[in-house]
């Protein structure tokens, strides 16, 4: 820094940038120094306030240090609670679960048996292929083009970018860039008609499978809400043929869809849900839900030290429940239009906005290149990924923070705690509105 010692907080960035893994993420494109948080807002240590659309990662459905959730941690701080328990019996545990299962979709809660995973939802993943593999006796899995399940082994395996020959890649449908040209219900028609023919077709290469997992909305795929009926016809395929079906509701779950749960906008139940982010209100905490007839694995198939995290288990009970009592569901189901037909305005005054989509508050804004778009193709135009970037970069220079995602990182997501206000959504809005427009004054197209 020019003329002096540079301030406490560009330091602690340097430091990072120089301690920290060349693996890291956020950090990258959002150089912010959280010092102190409430709600939708973020104070950094620049002294500039954020409003936050990231939100963990889609993990704060009640925002940052909501008082139900710190009263809940205080509670069990003050009562002189074992912190680590591993996996064994607690008041704390046995009041999450109640409240877990009070929420589940009818059909699966009067069936369920839940069990504790290592703290992230790649480690639910894993448990969740395990269980199906072990109850079923088969290895392969069906999983969608697009998806994101995770970090660890098993877990990539089963997402979009990876080539594992024990996982069958089966179209995910998609309206925008629909890889049959027809979006809509059509083309998840047709995504679901493939799926069925290789099942069936006995020259397809595809064998029996031990579960098929799919997320009701993707969201690391760039917020792709798939149809209720293809969700449906998935559910049928399967139950059909004695296939278990994962839900992915790391992502999706506690309201953010505009239902509880995301599968309940199709009626579905599925075999197995896995759910981690919003369960553990802020704090780390990870579990799979399956019906009981699965639950034939032996003991310590799936262990773990940290599967017993009393503060979030209370965090996220607190969280549940005031989720369920205050009907924050449908209130991310009537904002999340409202910020989606605004969004849809922006789509026809910017002709680099493709695509605006999404379902409840899990928004998503996907920036294309017109001036790169092939005139002999009827398809969208290429994506925008520079673009992309310098709408976050826009955002953040006015004080909002928002994630990037989608195939080529050109879809801006939203993806704010259901608590925000409608005058923080306008607010919300008016930032992405104008670093739009800046960000498009200033980006030349590569040409
Ligand atoms: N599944 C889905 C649908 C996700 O969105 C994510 C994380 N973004 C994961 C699994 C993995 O969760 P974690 O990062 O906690 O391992």
């Amino acid at each position: 820094m020019r003329g002096g010692i540079a301030p406490a907080y560009e330091e602690i960035l340097r430091r990072q940038s120089l301690r920290e893994s060349a693996a890291r993420t956020y950090a990258r494109s959002l150089p912010v120094v959280p010092v102190r948080a409430r709600g939708l807002t973020i104070e950094g240590a620049d002294g500039r306030r954020y409003l936050d659309c990231l939100s963990g990662a889609g993990t704060l459905a009640l925002g940052h240090n909501h008082p139900v959730v710190l009263e809940a941690i205080r509670k069990v701080l003050d009562s002189g609670a074992p912190l680590q328990v591993l996996d064994l019996a607690t008041p704390v545990k046995d009041a999450f679960v109640t409240e877990l299962f009070a929420t589940l979709p009818c059909g699966l809660a009067d069936r369920a048996r839940v069990q504790f995973c290592g703290p992230a939802g790649t480690d639910a993943v894993e448990a969740a292929l395990k269980l199906v593999r072990t109850a079923t006796g088969r290895s392969g899995v069906l999983a969608f083009t697009g998806a994101y399940h995770g970090m660890t082994a098993g877990a990539l395996d089963v997402s979009g970018g990876a080539r594992e020959p024990r996982v069958t890649r089966l179209p995910y449908p998609q309206d925008y860039r629909c890889p049959f040209g027809a979006g809509g219900e059509r083309g998840a028609e047709l995504a679901a008609r493939l799926t069925e023919s290789l099942l069936d077709d006995p020259k397809s290469g595809v064998g029996a499978p031990a579960g098929m997992i799919l997320e009701p909305v993707q969201g690391e795929g760039g917020v792709v809400p798939a149809p209720d009926s293809w969700v449906r016809t998935m559910r049928r395929i399967t139950e059909e043929r004695s296939v278990p079906l994962i839900a992915d509701e790391v992502q999706t779950g506690v309201g953010r869809t505009g239902a509880f749960w995301a599968v309940q906008h199709s009626g579905v139940v599925p075999d197995v849900m896995v759910l981690s982010k919003a369960i553990g209100g802020s704090l780390p905490l990870a579990v799979i839900v399956y019906r009981e007839d699965l639950d034939v694995w032996q003991p310590g198939a799936h262990a773990g030290t940290f599967r017993g995290n009393q503060l979030a288990m209370a965090a996220g009970a607190a969280t549940l429940a005031h989720v369920r009592e205050n009907g924050l569901a449908e209130r991310a189901r009537v904002l999340g239009a409202r910020m989606k037909r605004e969004l849809q305005r922006l789509a026809a005054e910017f002709d680099c906005v493709g695509d605006v989509r999404g379902r409840g508050l899990m928004l998503g804004v996907e920036l294309v290149d017109p001036g790169a778009a092939d005139p002999s193709s009827s398809g969208p135009p290429p994506a925008a990924p520079r673009l992309a970037a310098a709408v976050q970069r826009e955002c953040l220079r006015r004080g909002l923070i928002v994630e990037l995602g989608g195939r080529h990182a050109c879809v801006v997501r939203l993806l704010p705690p259901l608590i925000i206000t409608d005058e923080q959504a306008s607010a919300v809005l008016d930032r992405l509105a104008d670093a739009l427009a800046a960000a498009v004054r200033t980006y030349a197209p590569p040409r």
